[in-house]
């Protein structure tokens, strides 16, 4: 835990800066929406904290899952198209999404997957945390980490994994890119992250969040291509405290020689898009207002389907093309 610290040139008070910052949320390309919400909710007990639709094409979801509260950091979002073909991670994009679970939490999580027939491998340590992988149905690399900085953050109590060891919320990601110096420069300059750690060939930078706080870089030694389809990481959101450190964050990565977007109003948080250095599609998201403001109570929650102002006047047409989630 972090103090704040009124004097601005403490010590404390940069740590405290720090403290905010971090992954905001993931985006993934997946198939079967069922499916999907099966796998995070029933199976690894996350909560659905929104759903809506891909602005960009209203007759598909955009799904959310997070811990209870749904506090930035925790979030892994979904685009499900079920035509969508198998994915293939190449050079230039993220490919794996890790999830902080306690430090004393192992034996319950190889339990659990086993028993919900999730292949997995681990535990390994790495970076001196012990991490198990596995696949989720789209394939798509996954992590749980145990760590004990994530301890002290609530899972969801009412989740189908006992709030002991439910998932915190991200512990990080891993993105394969060339350009690991350009990137690790973006990251320590505009984000908030500082290089820690490496081995092998992968360097470890980290905020001072208590989730979402860590990025590793794998070093490609060449560009390779890779299949976009399910199973694929849309792009990694990293946290502004609100629109005016957005706003100066953007300029920031201007001046890094990038062409981000304007902002977007995403309802939920407000949204800066850009190709990062090494390929990434990066995103600068705003801690607010957050997926608690478009629900009237906490319980109602990703259970009415979320439409922005502009999509009202189509929700019924909307809501009768899209597959029923059964919850
Ligand atoms: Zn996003």
């Amino acid at each position: 835990m972090f103090i704040v610290h009124i004097n601005p040139n403490s010590e404390k008070e940069n740590i405290m800066a720090d403290h905010q910052k971090g992954i905001h949320h993931i985006t993934i390309l997946s198939g079967d929406a069922q499916v999907n919400y099966d796998f995070y909710v029933k199976k690894l007990g996350l909560r659905m904290v929104l759903k809506s639709v891909n602005q960009d094409d209203p007759g598909t979801y955009h799904l959310f899952y997070a811990n209870g509260a749904g506090k930035p950091g925790s979030s892994i979002t979904f685009f499900p198209w079920p035509m969508a073909h198998q994915g293939v991670p190449g050079t230039g994009e993220a490919v794996a999404v890790s999830f902080a679970v306690p430090s004393t939490s192992g034996g319950y999580w190889k339990k659990r997957l086993a028993d919900e027939g999730i292949e997995f491998d681990g535990p390994e340590k790495r970076f001196g945390l012990d991490v198990i992988r596995f696949r989720d149905p789209d394939n798509m690399m996954l992590e749980l980490v145990f760590d004990p900085a994530a301890d002290a953050v609530d899972a969801w109590k009412d989740a189908t994994v006992p709030a002991e060891h439910g998932i915190r919320g991200f512990w990080g990601t891993t993105m394969r890119i060339v350009e690991t110096d350009e990137t690790t420069a973006l990251l320590e300059e505009v984000f908030g992250f500082k290089k820690t750690d490496a081995e092998k060939n992968l360097t470890l930078l980290k905020s001072g969040s208590e989730i979402g706080h860590s990025v590793i870089l794998e070093k490609a030694e060449k560009a390779g291509y890779g299949k976009n389809g399910r199973g694929i990481i849309h792009h990694v959101a990293f946290r502004a405290k609100d629109e005016e450190e957005e706003l100066e964050m953007r300029r920031k990565v201007i001046d890094h020689g990038l062409q981000p977007t304007t902002v977007i109003d995403r309802h939920v948080f407000k949204s800066v898009y850009f190709r990062s250095p090494g390929g990434v599609l990066f995103e600068i998201a705003t801690d607010g207002p957050g997926y608690r403001s478009v629900a009237d109570r906490d319980e109602d929650m990703g259970k009415e389907l979320f439409l922005p102002e502009w999509l009202e006047p189509r929700r019924q047409d909307i809501e009768s093309g899209l597959p029923e989630i059964r919850l």
